[in-house]
């Protein structure tokens, strides 16, 4: 493939703390980025060369958008597809457009892993109270129920333990389609982040030991204890797999729960991830540099670990104004995503730190 030039233009779609940093990335490799999205506060688009403020479903700013680029990827996998056929045969769009209709949708995504030889939670598709009941009665309780469409970080969840009364549960998840899942028992939490070239060579960082509070990534550490690393390689296997049926280009993040019999493979995400921050500093190449990378054509840079032990922190709501006390250890980096407006639960930036 003919790598894309210096000076092209990378649309991203999203406006987020992946989008800025993805477009930090850009700019270091020469490219100009055109963020594309809704916000008109965009922290992405504070750093970016061009920025449309628009709708997702806004077909004619979709379409004057991609006129304008060389490349188009995206930040947050809820990316409305339908839309995207506005942006065909005008740029490519990096990571393929079936990436998102299979991470879209909880109940596509386990088949999905399971129909490529992965395990996944006891999980059955809620769509009415009654079918709520057959549900539980499948997995079991404890269950999870999630939204199908749009949860992250815990959002649109609902945890039933036994003697709860379903319906209450089922009022919280506001009637939505959902999967009920069953409780997996782990030991610890992990996610294979690989990136994929256009021409299939597929690379992975360190594996990070991912440690959440309140349904939100709170830390990864790398290297992962032993009894993650036991499981990376058929983790890993399951995830190049989904990668290379998809056709993928770019960063792909699989999130696993390690558990007495193996990996179970829990969610898909179609791009850089919160889980591998720590690869600006503690990798080779970063993520996000090799996510750019692998959507303009370019060759791909080392993945290896550039520290003996990395630890990522995120700082999450009230706490952004910590960043004082942070910048006091000068092994620590700072990352602050500009957010004028700290919310509970709302990432407002990361510390990564390096030991050797
Ligand atoms: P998710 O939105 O699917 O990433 O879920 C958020 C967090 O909830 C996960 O990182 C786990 O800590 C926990 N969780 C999700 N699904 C399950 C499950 N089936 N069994 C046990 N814990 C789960």
């Amino acid at each position: 493939m003919t790598p894309l030039s210096p000076g092209s233009t990378i649309g991203i779609l999203g406006g987020g703390q992946l989008g800025r940093m993805l477009a930090i990335a850009a700019a270091q490799l020469g490219y100009r980025c055109h963020i594309y999205s809704s916000d008109k506060n965009s922290i992405a688009a504070e750093v970016a060369a061009q920025f449309t403020c628009a709708a997702d479903e806004d077909i004619e700013s979709l379409s004057a958008f991609a006129d304008a680029c060389d490349v188009i990827t995206y930040e947050f996998e809820n990316v409305p597809v339908g839309p995207l056929a506005a942006i065909s045969g005008k740029a490519p769009l990096y990571p393929p457009a079936s990436a998102l209709d299979v991470a879209q949708n909880r109940v596509a995504e386990k088949e999905f892993a399971r129909s490529n030889g992965g395990t996944t939670a006891p999980f059955a598709k809620v769509t009415d109270r009654e079918t709520l009941d057959s549900a539980i009665e499948q997995v079991g309780l404890p269950a999870i129920l999630k939204t199908i469409r749009m949860g992250y970080d815990g959002k649109g969840q609902a945890r039933i333990r036994a003697g709860d009364d379903p319906a209450i549960h089922w009022d919280s998840v506001a009637h939505q389609p959902c999967v009920a899942e069953g409780f997996v028992t782990f030991s610890h939490e992990f996610s294979v982040i690989l990136v994929r070239s256009q021409d299939g060579e597929v690379r992975y960082w360190d594996t990070p030991h991912n440690i959440h509070a309140e349904g939100i990534l709170a830390k990864s550490l790398i290297p992962a204890p032993a009894e993650i690393i036991a499981q990376e390689e058929a983790a890993r296997a399951l995830a190049a797999k989904m990668a290379d049926a998809l056709d993928y280009v770019g960063v792909l993040t699989s999130e696993f729960f390690a558990t007495a019999d193996g990996p179970v493979f829990n969610e898909m995400a179609p791009r850089v991830h919160n889980s591998g921050h720590w690869t600006i500093e503690g990798a080779i190449t970063s993520q996000f540099e090799n996510h750019i990378r692998a959507i303009c054509g370019l060759p791909l840079g080392e993945t290896g670990r550039a520290a003996d032990k990395v630890e990522m922190t995120n700082i999450i709501g009230g706490t952004a104004d910590e960043w004082q006390a942070v910048l006091q250890d000068p092994a620590s980096h700072l990352h602050l995503y500009g957010k004028s407006e700290s919310r509970r639960g709302r990432k407002m930036g990361h510390v990564t730190k390096l030991f050797f």
